[in-house]
């Protein structure tokens, strides 16, 4: 992409409505534009990194077993009587009604709408387990919208729903779930801790919030320090394999680590004082079970092995998709801008051309372009007739992890220079070799 003729519309000055760090850098890099309180426009730059989210995930996902289908973001009252919760949800839900007078309302969540779904189509045992999964835009219709895409009104939410014929089984989609988040955070560079969690509205009392670290976040968190060794790294994992879950799980949920709603001080204290931590974390998913919370009231029964018909047991599993890009942000930025971890990253690498306009320097940029997108790495190429200081600047907040600078003086011995956002150390070589070092790290992402 050439940066003359993309849109990116960087703003010089500091919004003045923005209170925490990644809102600030997401409006200055041009990502988001606020429509009302609450609700974004996604402008291109932002909109690619929500995309490489939705992908991460939805691979993820389907690693698990878990299967993809779309559902509307418009749901008929009546689904929300049968469970009982039409009344019980408050003023967070946008209700609407149609010309015909029908009472209608944008989803919050879809417990509902998924059971109706699985309640008309399936009938036995043997159709189950059974996991589906949507990427959809939710809409709540919070007291206090803030922090930009951290709590908006309109927001996009990975929600996924277990059906299982009984309580082990259950508990095994529950594991499959936290293992497979924990790899999902993992490629997106963040360490998001699973920690028990009190259950709200959606009801249930089996249940893991996962929350990023950061000053701004808006729980209170208590956790053991061990935790925060545990990586999850590239191991392959079998899904259908229970022992192996629940190991993982294991891992994962012995060191102490609970939001402020479960904290329990005297377990706390039990854990060496050293280790004893305490801080602020976003919360970026929920993983719930909640049993046959929903398929009793709602009819979801199936026959099982002795013909016998009963209620499936149901949970719930839920990514905050675009709350995410602000959670990335805040864990990994500097003064001058976002550091976007690779898994992320709009763009893989940006190409700054020191001299727009001559001749060598133009020429290499372009070459340099070919070979990566030769390669399936699409760079940002900054061929605007801008000071160098103004290219490094832009190229600093929008945070691309990698950029190659070309200048005449450079090229003249046959070399352009890497450099590291995050670190900020420059490598000279030649172009050829900046090609194959950016195709390198990619190569595992
Ligand atoms: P919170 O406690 O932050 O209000 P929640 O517990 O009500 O969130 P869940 O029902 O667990 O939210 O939804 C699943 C995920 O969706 C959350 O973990 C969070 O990452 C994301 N999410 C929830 N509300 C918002 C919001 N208003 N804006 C952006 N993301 C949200
Ligand atoms: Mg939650």
């Amino acid at each position: 992409m050439r940066l003359s003729r993309y849109f990116l519309p960087v703003l010089k000055e500091n919004p003045a409505e923005a209170q925490i760090v990644s809102h600030r850098y997401m409006l200055r890099a041009g990502m988001i534009k606020q429509q009302q309180a609450g609700i974004y426009s996604w402008l291109p730059l932002g909109y690619r990194v929500l995309r490489r989210i939705e992908q991460i995930v939805h691979e993820e996902q389907q690693k698990a077993g878990h299967i993809p289908l779309l559902m509307p973001t418009l749901q008929p009252a009546e689904l929300w009587r049968e469970s009982g919760r039409y009344d019980d949800y408050g003023e967070e839900m946008l209700r609407i009604t149609d010309r015909h007078k029908r009472e209608m309302l944008y989803g919050p969540t879809n417990e509902e709408m998924i059971t109706d779904i699985f309640r008309a189509h399936v009938e036995s045992y043997k159709s189950l387990p059974l996991t589906l999964y949507h990427i959809q835009w939710k809409f709540r219709d919070e007291v206090r919208p803030r922090f930009g895409v951290m709590r908006g009104r309109e927001f996009l939410m990975k929600d996924g729903y277990n059906f299982d014929i009984d309580y082990d089984s259950a508990i095994h989609a529950y594991n499959r779930h936290m293992v497979s988040y924990l790899r999902t955070y993992e490629r997106m560079g963040l360490q998001a801790i699973p920690m028990r969690a009190a259950s709200g509205p959606i009801g249930g009392d089996n249940t893991h919030e996962f929350l990023v670290l950061a000053s701004t976040g808006e729980s209170e968190v208590f956790y053991d320090s061990a935790i925060t060794d545990l990586k999850f790294g590239d191991r392959v994992v079998n899904f259908d394999d229970w022992t192996e879950c629940a190991r993982i799980v294991e891992e994962w949920t012995t060191p102490y680590a609970r939001t402020d709603e479960t904290h329990d001080v005297s377990l706390f204290h039990k854990i060496p004082a050293e280790r004893q931590k305490t801080s602020r974390g976003i919360e970026v998913g929920q993983i719930f079970y909640f049993g046959t919370k929903y398929s009793e009231p709602m009819g979801a029964f199936v026959t099982n092995a002795d013909g016998e018909r009963v209620p499936v047991h149901m949970g719930s599993h839920g990514i905050g998709v675009s709350r995410l890009l602000g959670a990335i942000i805040e864990a990994s930025h500097d003064d001058k801008g976002i550091i976007w971890p690779e898994g992320v990253t709009p763009f893989p690498v940006g190409i700054v051309n020191l001299k727009q306009g001559d001749g060598a320097a133009d020429a290499a940029c372009e070459g340099l372009e070919k070979a990566l997108l030769a390669k399936g790495l699409e760079p940002l190429y900054d061929d605007r007739d801008e000071r160098a200081g103004a290219k490094f600047a832009t190229m600093d907040l929008i945070g691309l992890p990698w950029r190659i600078t070309v200048g005449p003086r450079g090229l003249a011995a046959g070399k352009v220079e890497l450099t590291s956002r995050r670190t900020g150390e420059s490598e000279e070589m030649s172009p050829e070799a900046a090609v194959a070092k950016v195709a390198e790290i990619y190569a595992g992402i």
